[in-house]
Protein backbone atom coordinates (compact mmCIF):
# COMPACT_ATOMS: atom_id res chain seq x y z
CA UNK A 1 0.00 0.00 0.00
CA UNK A 2 0.92 3.38 -1.09
CA UNK A 3 2.00 5.53 1.95
CA UNK A 4 1.43 9.35 1.39
CA UNK A 5 1.97 12.00 4.46
CA UNK A 6 -1.09 12.52 6.23
CA UNK A 7 0.01 15.87 8.28
CA UNK A 8 -2.41 17.32 10.65
CA UNK A 9 -5.85 16.59 12.08
CA UNK A 10 -8.88 17.29 9.65
CA UNK A 11 -10.75 18.34 12.24
CA UNK A 12 -8.71 21.28 13.05
CA UNK A 13 -8.54 21.80 9.58
CA UNK A 14 -12.30 22.07 9.64
CA UNK A 15 -12.57 24.48 12.78
CA UNK A 16 -9.74 26.30 11.12
CA UNK A 17 -12.24 26.97 7.70
CA UNK A 18 -14.95 28.05 9.63
CA UNK A 19 -13.11 30.75 11.66
CA UNK A 20 -12.14 32.16 8.55
CA UNK A 21 -15.48 31.97 6.88
CA UNK A 22 -17.24 33.08 9.93
CA UNK A 23 -14.89 36.14 10.45
CA UNK A 24 -15.50 37.34 6.52
CA UNK A 25 -19.10 37.00 7.35
CA UNK A 26 -19.19 38.50 10.40
CA UNK A 27 -20.91 35.83 12.84
CA UNK A 28 -21.42 37.06 15.86
CA UNK A 29 -20.12 35.16 18.82
CA UNK A 30 -23.30 33.76 19.75
CA UNK A 31 -24.24 32.17 16.39
CA UNK A 32 -20.81 30.71 16.00
CA UNK A 33 -20.68 28.61 19.37
CA UNK A 34 -24.27 27.73 17.81
CA UNK A 35 -23.39 25.87 14.61
CA UNK A 36 -19.68 25.42 14.51
CA UNK A 37 -19.78 22.52 16.81
CA UNK A 38 -21.28 18.82 16.24
CA UNK A 39 -25.31 18.00 18.21
CA UNK A 40 -24.46 14.44 18.49
CA UNK A 41 -21.20 12.51 18.60
CA UNK A 42 -21.68 8.63 19.45
CA UNK A 43 -19.36 6.23 19.63
CA UNK A 44 -19.95 2.28 19.56
CA UNK A 45 -17.91 -0.76 20.14
CA UNK A 46 -18.75 -3.51 17.29
CA UNK A 47 -18.22 -6.83 18.11
CA UNK A 48 -17.42 -9.23 15.01
CA UNK A 49 -16.96 -12.76 14.71
CA UNK A 50 -14.65 -13.40 12.61
CA UNK A 51 -14.45 -16.20 10.09
CA UNK A 52 -11.71 -18.24 12.17
CA UNK A 53 -13.87 -18.00 15.09
CA UNK A 54 -12.24 -15.29 16.96
CA UNK A 55 -14.43 -12.13 18.10
CA UNK A 56 -12.28 -8.77 17.41
CA UNK A 57 -14.05 -5.63 18.36
CA UNK A 58 -14.26 -2.73 16.01
CA UNK A 59 -14.39 1.03 17.26
CA UNK A 60 -16.83 2.86 15.55
CA UNK A 61 -18.63 6.16 15.64
CA UNK A 62 -21.77 8.42 14.46
CA UNK A 63 -21.54 11.65 14.60
CA UNK A 64 -24.94 14.68 13.84
CA UNK A 65 -22.80 18.24 12.86
CA UNK A 66 -26.29 19.54 12.28
CA UNK A 67 -29.90 19.03 11.96
CA UNK A 68 -30.81 22.73 12.14
CA UNK A 69 -32.08 22.84 8.30
CA UNK A 70 -33.24 19.08 8.16
CA UNK A 71 -32.16 15.33 8.84
CA UNK A 72 -28.64 14.87 9.32
CA UNK A 73 -27.02 13.46 5.94
CA UNK A 74 -23.54 12.18 5.07
CA UNK A 75 -21.81 8.85 4.12
CA UNK A 76 -20.00 6.16 6.65
CA UNK A 77 -16.51 5.46 5.96
CA UNK A 78 -14.36 1.96 6.27
CA UNK A 79 -10.82 2.83 7.22
CA UNK A 80 -7.78 1.79 8.99
CA UNK A 81 -7.03 5.64 9.36
CA UNK A 82 -11.16 6.23 11.00
CA UNK A 83 -10.55 8.19 13.77
CA UNK A 84 -12.96 10.28 15.84
CA UNK A 85 -11.69 13.66 15.05
CA UNK A 86 -11.96 12.59 11.27
CA UNK A 87 -15.50 11.85 11.53
CA UNK A 88 -16.38 15.08 13.17
CA UNK A 89 -14.46 17.04 10.52
CA UNK A 90 -16.72 14.83 7.54
CA UNK A 91 -19.80 15.62 9.29
CA UNK A 92 -18.85 19.47 10.06
CA UNK A 93 -18.13 19.50 6.34
CA UNK A 94 -21.14 18.05 5.37
CA UNK A 95 -23.42 20.67 7.06
CA UNK A 96 -22.09 22.91 5.12
CA UNK A 97 -21.96 20.89 1.86
CA UNK A 98 -25.73 20.45 2.08
CA UNK A 99 -26.34 24.24 2.75
CA UNK A 100 -24.27 25.26 -0.47
CA UNK A 101 -26.51 23.41 -2.86
CA UNK A 102 -29.36 24.13 -0.97
CA UNK A 103 -30.64 21.18 -0.18
CA UNK A 104 -32.96 20.42 3.45
CA UNK A 105 -30.55 18.59 5.14
CA UNK A 106 -28.05 18.77 8.00
CA UNK A 107 -24.55 17.21 7.98
CA UNK A 108 -23.47 13.90 9.88
CA UNK A 109 -20.85 11.54 9.19
CA UNK A 110 -20.20 7.80 10.26
CA UNK A 111 -17.05 5.63 10.25
CA UNK A 112 -15.74 2.08 11.49
CA UNK A 113 -11.67 2.08 12.54
CA UNK A 114 -11.01 -1.48 9.97
CA UNK A 115 -9.39 -2.90 7.52
CA UNK A 116 -12.15 -3.55 4.65
CA UNK A 117 -9.75 -4.77 2.35
CA UNK A 118 -8.46 -7.57 4.60
CA UNK A 119 -11.98 -9.00 5.63
CA UNK A 120 -14.21 -11.52 3.96
CA UNK A 121 -17.72 -10.30 2.46
CA UNK A 122 -19.08 -12.25 5.47
CA UNK A 123 -17.22 -10.45 8.17
CA UNK A 124 -17.85 -7.13 6.23
CA UNK A 125 -21.44 -8.25 6.11
CA UNK A 126 -21.62 -9.36 10.05
CA UNK A 127 -19.78 -5.71 10.91
CA UNK A 128 -21.76 -3.67 8.83
CA UNK A 129 -25.32 -5.37 10.82
CA UNK A 130 -23.67 -4.99 14.43
CA UNK A 131 -22.68 -1.13 13.67
CA UNK A 132 -26.48 -0.69 12.10
CA UNK A 133 -27.69 -1.78 15.55
CA UNK A 134 -25.34 -0.14 18.01
CA UNK A 135 -26.57 3.45 15.85
CA UNK A 136 -29.86 2.82 15.19
CA UNK A 137 -31.29 4.84 17.67
CA UNK A 138 -29.81 7.90 15.88
CA UNK A 139 -30.58 7.24 12.53
CA UNK A 140 -33.98 7.45 10.26
CA UNK A 141 -35.29 8.45 7.39
CA UNK A 142 -36.20 12.36 9.14
CA UNK A 143 -33.52 11.91 12.12
CA UNK A 144 -30.22 10.87 9.69
CA UNK A 145 -29.56 8.87 6.01
CA UNK A 146 -26.19 7.06 6.09
CA UNK A 147 -24.65 6.96 2.58
CA UNK A 148 -21.60 5.35 1.06
CA UNK A 149 -18.08 6.99 1.83
CA UNK A 150 -14.56 5.31 1.26
CA UNK A 151 -14.56 1.48 1.08
CA UNK A 152 -18.88 1.30 1.67
CA UNK A 153 -20.85 0.51 -1.30
CA UNK A 154 -24.51 0.22 -2.23
CA UNK A 155 -24.47 -3.87 -0.99
CA UNK A 156 -23.65 -1.99 2.33
CA UNK A 157 -26.26 0.51 2.19
CA UNK A 158 -28.71 -2.39 1.45
CA UNK A 159 -27.01 -4.22 4.52
CA UNK A 160 -27.94 -1.19 6.75
CA UNK A 161 -31.56 -0.77 5.50
CA UNK A 162 -32.43 -4.42 5.80
CA UNK A 163 -31.11 -4.42 9.61
CA UNK A 164 -32.73 -1.10 10.26
CA UNK A 165 -36.18 -2.24 8.42
CA UNK A 166 -35.84 -5.73 10.01
CA UNK A 167 -36.08 -4.37 13.71
CA UNK A 168 -38.48 -1.53 13.03
CA UNK A 169 -40.60 -4.37 11.45
CA UNK A 170 -41.13 -3.33 7.96
CA UNK A 171 -39.24 -2.16 4.93
CA UNK A 172 -37.70 1.36 5.20
CA UNK A 173 -35.74 2.24 1.91
CA UNK A 174 -35.38 5.85 2.65
CA UNK A 175 -32.96 4.93 5.74
CA UNK A 176 -29.70 5.29 3.60
CA UNK A 177 -29.05 6.58 0.04
CA UNK A 178 -26.33 5.04 -2.53
CA UNK A 179 -28.93 1.74 -2.16
CA UNK A 180 -29.20 -0.59 -5.35
CA UNK A 181 -31.87 0.37 -7.51
CA UNK A 182 -33.44 -2.47 -6.91
CA UNK A 183 -33.91 -1.63 -2.99
CA UNK A 184 -35.30 1.76 -4.39
CA UNK A 185 -31.89 3.59 -5.15
CA UNK A 186 -31.84 5.96 -7.40
CA UNK A 187 -30.51 6.14 -11.09
CA UNK A 188 -27.41 8.18 -11.31
CA UNK A 189 -26.52 7.69 -7.65
CA UNK A 190 -23.36 5.93 -8.21
CA UNK A 191 -21.53 8.18 -11.18
CA UNK A 192 -23.15 11.73 -9.70
CA UNK A 193 -19.76 12.54 -7.11
CA UNK A 194 -17.68 12.29 -10.38
CA UNK A 195 -20.64 13.96 -12.35
CA UNK A 196 -20.95 16.57 -10.18
CA UNK A 197 -17.23 17.39 -9.85
CA UNK A 198 -17.26 17.79 -14.07
CA UNK A 199 -20.27 19.65 -13.73
CA UNK A 200 -18.22 22.27 -11.40
CA UNK A 201 -15.32 21.78 -13.42
CA UNK A 202 -17.26 23.05 -17.14
CA UNK A 203 -18.32 25.79 -15.13
CA UNK A 204 -14.83 27.01 -13.86
CA UNK A 205 -13.24 26.14 -17.07
CA UNK A 206 -16.23 28.64 -18.42
CA UNK A 207 -15.06 31.09 -15.98
CA UNK A 208 -11.39 31.01 -16.81
CA UNK A 209 -11.85 30.48 -20.55
CA UNK A 210 -10.07 27.18 -20.92
CA UNK A 211 -11.62 24.31 -23.03
CA UNK A 212 -11.94 20.82 -22.19
CA UNK A 213 -10.99 19.15 -25.22
CA UNK A 214 -7.00 18.95 -24.97
CA UNK A 215 -6.92 19.91 -21.00
CA UNK A 216 -4.39 17.95 -19.31
CA UNK A 217 -6.13 16.19 -16.39
CA UNK A 218 -4.43 14.30 -13.49
CA UNK A 219 -6.43 12.40 -11.30
CA UNK A 220 -5.60 10.98 -7.41
CA UNK A 221 -7.57 8.21 -6.14
CA UNK A 222 -9.35 6.27 -8.53
CA UNK A 223 -12.25 5.28 -6.88
CA UNK A 224 -16.28 5.96 -7.58
CA UNK A 225 -15.74 9.72 -7.77
CA UNK A 226 -12.37 9.80 -9.20
CA UNK A 227 -13.23 7.57 -12.05
CA UNK A 228 -16.20 8.79 -13.12
CA UNK A 229 -14.90 12.07 -12.97
CA UNK A 230 -11.77 10.96 -14.70
CA UNK A 231 -14.28 9.02 -17.46
CA UNK A 232 -16.89 12.00 -18.24
CA UNK A 233 -13.97 14.28 -18.92
CA UNK A 234 -12.24 11.97 -21.37
CA UNK A 235 -15.65 11.71 -22.55
CA UNK A 236 -15.43 15.54 -23.20
CA UNK A 237 -11.82 15.52 -25.20
CA UNK A 238 -9.59 15.87 -21.85
CA UNK A 239 -6.40 14.26 -21.86
CA UNK A 240 -6.09 12.18 -18.75
CA UNK A 241 -2.38 12.00 -18.64
CA UNK A 242 -2.18 10.05 -14.73
CA UNK A 243 -4.13 8.58 -12.24
CA UNK A 244 -3.44 6.83 -9.02
CA UNK A 245 -4.25 4.62 -6.08
CA UNK A 246 -4.01 3.19 -2.90
CA UNK A 247 -1.20 0.39 -4.92
CA UNK A 248 0.23 2.94 -7.40
CA UNK A 249 0.46 5.93 -10.13
CA UNK A 250 0.49 5.08 -13.82
CA UNK A 251 1.13 8.01 -16.54
CA UNK A 252 0.82 8.38 -20.07
CA UNK A 253 1.96 12.30 -21.59
CA UNK A 254 -0.06 11.22 -24.75
CA UNK A 255 -3.50 10.52 -22.80
CA UNK A 256 -4.57 6.76 -20.43
CA UNK A 257 -7.64 4.87 -21.74
CA UNK A 258 -9.70 5.85 -19.05
CA UNK A 259 -12.68 3.03 -19.76
CA UNK A 260 -9.82 0.19 -20.61
CA UNK A 261 -8.57 1.68 -16.83
CA UNK A 262 -11.46 1.62 -15.00
CA UNK A 263 -12.65 -2.10 -16.70
CA UNK A 264 -8.90 -3.18 -15.25
CA UNK A 265 -9.47 -1.74 -12.15
CA UNK A 266 -12.74 -3.42 -11.72
CA UNK A 267 -11.27 -6.66 -12.69
CA UNK A 268 -7.75 -6.36 -10.38
CA UNK A 269 -8.61 -3.67 -8.13
CA UNK A 270 -5.47 -1.92 -9.04
CA UNK A 271 -4.28 0.59 -11.35
CA UNK A 272 -0.63 -0.27 -11.23
CA UNK A 273 0.91 -2.82 -14.63
CA UNK A 274 -1.69 -0.69 -16.67
CA UNK A 275 -0.68 -1.27 -20.37
CA UNK A 276 0.23 1.63 -22.53
CA UNK A 277 1.66 3.41 -19.36
CA UNK A 278 4.43 4.19 -16.95
CA UNK A 279 4.38 3.55 -13.32
CA UNK A 280 5.56 7.37 -11.20
CA UNK A 281 5.93 8.00 -7.79
CA UNK A 282 3.09 9.47 -5.49
CA UNK A 283 5.09 12.99 -5.15
CA UNK A 284 5.45 13.38 -8.90
CA UNK A 285 2.01 12.58 -9.70
CA UNK A 286 0.72 15.79 -7.85
CA UNK A 287 4.18 17.70 -9.58
CA UNK A 288 2.59 16.79 -12.75
CA UNK A 289 2.40 20.13 -15.33
CA UNK A 290 -1.37 20.30 -15.88
CA UNK A 291 -4.25 21.59 -16.14
CA UNK A 292 -6.76 20.12 -13.90
CA UNK A 293 -5.75 18.19 -10.62
CA UNK A 294 -8.49 16.09 -9.08
CA UNK A 295 -7.40 14.92 -5.44
CA UNK A 296 -9.73 11.64 -5.51
CA UNK A 297 -8.51 10.13 -2.63
CA UNK A 298 -8.21 11.30 1.53
CA UNK A 299 -7.67 14.39 3.67
CA UNK A 300 -4.55 16.07 3.71
CA UNK A 301 -3.13 14.82 0.32
CA UNK A 302 -1.62 18.11 -0.65
CA UNK A 303 -0.33 20.18 2.54
CA UNK A 304 2.55 22.51 3.14
CA UNK A 305 5.64 20.05 2.16
CA UNK A 306 4.15 19.62 -1.31
CA UNK A 307 1.30 22.50 -2.64
CA UNK A 308 4.74 23.84 -3.85
CA UNK A 309 4.88 21.23 -6.62
CA UNK A 310 1.86 21.44 -8.12
CA UNK A 311 1.39 22.50 -11.81
CA UNK A 312 -2.35 22.32 -12.13
CA UNK A 313 -4.08 25.77 -13.85
CA UNK A 314 -7.42 24.25 -11.63
CA UNK A 315 -7.42 22.46 -8.36
CA UNK A 316 -10.89 20.20 -8.18
CA UNK A 317 -11.40 18.91 -4.67
CA UNK A 318 -13.08 15.52 -5.23
CA UNK A 319 -12.04 14.47 -2.54
CA UNK A 320 -13.28 16.12 1.25
CA UNK A 321 -10.29 17.89 2.92
CA UNK A 322 -7.61 17.23 0.39
CA UNK A 323 -6.12 20.61 0.59
CA UNK A 324 -4.70 21.46 4.24
CA UNK A 325 -5.35 25.50 5.20
CA UNK A 326 -1.00 25.85 4.81
CA UNK A 327 -1.34 24.49 1.41
CA UNK A 328 -4.75 26.48 0.12
CA UNK A 329 -2.27 29.95 0.98
CA UNK A 330 0.26 28.47 -1.22
CA UNK A 331 -1.72 27.50 -4.11
CA UNK A 332 -3.93 30.98 -3.91
CA UNK A 333 -0.24 32.28 -4.17
CA UNK A 334 0.73 30.63 -7.09
CA UNK A 335 -3.21 32.06 -9.08
CA UNK A 336 -4.20 28.18 -8.76
CA UNK A 337 -8.28 28.07 -9.17
CA UNK A 338 -9.21 25.78 -6.29
CA UNK A 339 -13.26 24.31 -6.98
CA UNK A 340 -13.67 23.80 -2.88
CA UNK A 341 -14.70 20.36 -1.68
CA UNK A 342 -18.11 21.49 -0.51
CA UNK A 343 -18.88 22.47 -3.63
CA UNK A 344 -16.89 20.64 -5.72
CA UNK A 345 -18.32 16.68 -4.96
CA UNK A 346 -21.96 18.17 -3.53
CA UNK A 347 -22.85 15.71 -6.69
CA UNK A 348 -23.17 12.86 -4.21
CA UNK A 349 -25.11 14.57 -1.39
CA UNK A 350 -27.48 16.23 -4.33
CA UNK A 351 -28.51 12.80 -5.89
CA UNK A 352 -28.92 11.13 -2.40
CA UNK A 353 -31.79 13.81 -1.86
CA UNK A 354 -32.98 13.28 -4.75
CA UNK A 355 -32.89 9.20 -3.82
CA UNK A 356 -34.18 10.19 -0.70
CA UNK A 357 -37.30 12.37 -2.57
CA UNK A 358 -37.99 9.33 -4.93
CA UNK A 359 -38.16 6.97 -1.88
CA UNK A 360 -40.81 9.15 0.46
CA UNK A 361 -42.74 9.14 -3.04
CA UNK A 362 -42.79 5.91 -4.17
CA UNK A 363 -41.96 7.48 -7.50
CA UNK A 364 -38.60 6.88 -9.38
CA UNK A 365 -37.47 9.69 -12.23
CA UNK A 366 -35.31 8.80 -15.14
CA UNK A 367 -31.77 8.95 -15.31
CA UNK A 368 -31.96 12.05 -18.05
CA UNK A 369 -33.97 14.04 -15.56
CA UNK A 370 -31.46 13.22 -12.77
CA UNK A 371 -28.40 14.39 -14.57
CA UNK A 372 -30.69 17.44 -15.67
CA UNK A 373 -31.50 18.36 -12.10
CA UNK A 374 -28.03 17.65 -10.86
CA UNK A 375 -26.36 19.99 -13.65
CA UNK A 376 -28.57 22.78 -12.70
CA UNK A 377 -27.94 22.27 -9.04
CA UNK A 378 -23.75 22.41 -9.54
CA UNK A 379 -23.66 25.35 -11.74
CA UNK A 380 -26.32 27.76 -9.76
CA UNK A 381 -23.85 26.67 -6.72
CA UNK A 382 -21.03 27.37 -8.64
CA UNK A 383 -22.46 30.75 -9.58
CA UNK A 384 -23.25 31.42 -5.81
CA UNK A 385 -20.21 30.26 -4.55
CA UNK A 386 -18.10 32.51 -7.34
CA UNK A 387 -20.01 35.61 -7.02
CA UNK A 388 -18.68 35.91 -3.54
CA UNK A 389 -15.25 35.33 -4.26
CA UNK A 390 -15.62 38.02 -7.04
CA UNK A 391 -17.59 40.41 -5.12
CA UNK A 392 -15.43 39.90 -1.93
CA UNK A 393 -12.31 39.13 -3.28
CA UNK A 394 -11.50 36.18 -0.98
CA UNK A 395 -10.88 32.73 -2.12
CA UNK A 396 -13.26 30.34 -3.15
CA UNK A 397 -12.86 28.19 -0.09
CA UNK A 398 -13.92 30.88 1.97
CA UNK A 399 -16.54 31.95 -0.03
CA UNK A 400 -18.24 28.50 -0.68
CA UNK A 401 -17.90 28.38 3.20
CA UNK A 402 -20.01 31.48 3.66
CA UNK A 403 -22.35 30.39 1.74
CA UNK A 404 -23.28 26.98 3.21
CA UNK A 405 -22.06 28.60 6.67
CA UNK A 406 -24.64 31.54 5.99
CA UNK A 407 -27.85 29.70 5.57
CA UNK A 408 -27.18 27.81 8.44
CA UNK A 409 -26.80 30.73 10.26
CA UNK A 410 -29.86 31.76 8.88
CA UNK A 411 -31.65 28.43 9.87
CA UNK A 412 -30.54 28.71 12.88
CA UNK A 413 -31.47 32.27 13.73
CA UNK A 414 -35.23 31.74 12.48
CA UNK A 415 -35.56 28.75 14.67
CA UNK A 416 -34.59 30.13 17.96
CA UNK A 417 -33.20 28.11 20.79
CA UNK A 418 -35.44 25.34 22.50
CA UNK A 419 -36.29 26.00 25.20
P1 LIG B 1 -13.52 4.88 -3.00
O1 LIG B 1 -13.28 3.94 -1.90
O2 LIG B 1 -14.44 4.46 -4.11
O3 LIG B 1 -12.12 5.30 -3.67
C1 LIG B 1 -11.04 5.80 -2.95
C2 LIG B 1 -9.84 5.68 -3.88
O4 LIG B 1 -8.72 6.34 -3.29
C3 LIG B 1 -9.41 4.23 -4.13
O5 LIG B 1 -9.13 4.07 -5.50
C4 LIG B 1 -8.13 4.10 -3.31
O6 LIG B 1 -7.27 3.13 -3.84
C5 LIG B 1 -7.59 5.50 -3.44
N1 LIG B 1 -6.58 5.84 -2.43
C6 LIG B 1 -6.57 5.56 -1.12
N2 LIG B 1 -5.42 6.00 -0.56
C7 LIG B 1 -4.71 6.57 -1.57
C8 LIG B 1 -3.45 7.20 -1.64
N3 LIG B 1 -2.69 7.33 -0.55
N4 LIG B 1 -3.05 7.69 -2.85
C9 LIG B 1 -3.81 7.57 -3.96
N5 LIG B 1 -5.01 6.96 -3.94
C10 LIG B 1 -5.45 6.47 -2.76
O7 LIG B 1 -14.00 6.24 -2.33
P2 LIG B 1 -14.80 7.45 -2.97
O8 LIG B 1 -16.22 7.28 -2.61
O9 LIG B 1 -14.39 7.65 -4.38
O10 LIG B 1 -14.26 8.64 -2.06
C11 LIG B 1 -13.06 9.34 -2.37
C12 LIG B 1 -13.13 10.71 -1.75
O11 LIG B 1 -14.29 11.37 -2.27
C13 LIG B 1 -13.28 10.72 -0.23
O12 LIG B 1 -12.64 11.86 0.29
C14 LIG B 1 -14.77 10.84 -0.05
O13 LIG B 1 -15.11 11.37 1.22
C15 LIG B 1 -15.09 11.79 -1.18
N6 LIG B 1 -16.49 11.80 -1.56
C16 LIG B 1 -17.10 10.68 -2.04
C17 LIG B 1 -18.43 10.74 -2.37
C18 LIG B 1 -19.17 9.57 -2.96
O14 LIG B 1 -20.37 9.70 -3.27
N7 LIG B 1 -18.55 8.43 -3.18
C19 LIG B 1 -19.15 11.93 -2.21
C20 LIG B 1 -18.49 13.06 -1.75
C21 LIG B 1 -17.15 12.97 -1.43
Amino acid sequence: MLTTTMPGNAYDVALENFDAAADALGLEKDTREMIKYPERVLTVSVPVRMDDGHIRRFEAYRVQHSTARGPAKGGIRFHPQVTLDEVKALATWMTWKCAVVNIPYGGGKGGVTCDPKHMSQGELERMTRRYTSAILPLIGPQQDIPAPDVYTNSQTMAWIMDTYSMTKGYTIPGVVTGKPIGLGGSLGRNEATGRGVFNTIESACEHLHMTLKGAKVVVQGFGNAGSIAAQLLHDAGARVIAVSDSTGCVYNRDGLNVPELIHMKALCGHVDGFPESEPILPHELLALECDILVPAALENMIHADNAGAVRARIVAEAANGPVTPAADRILESKGVFLIPDILCNAGGVTVSYFEWVQDEQHLFWEAQDIYNRLERVMKTAFREVLKIHIDRNLPMRIAANMLGIGRVAEAVHIRGIYP
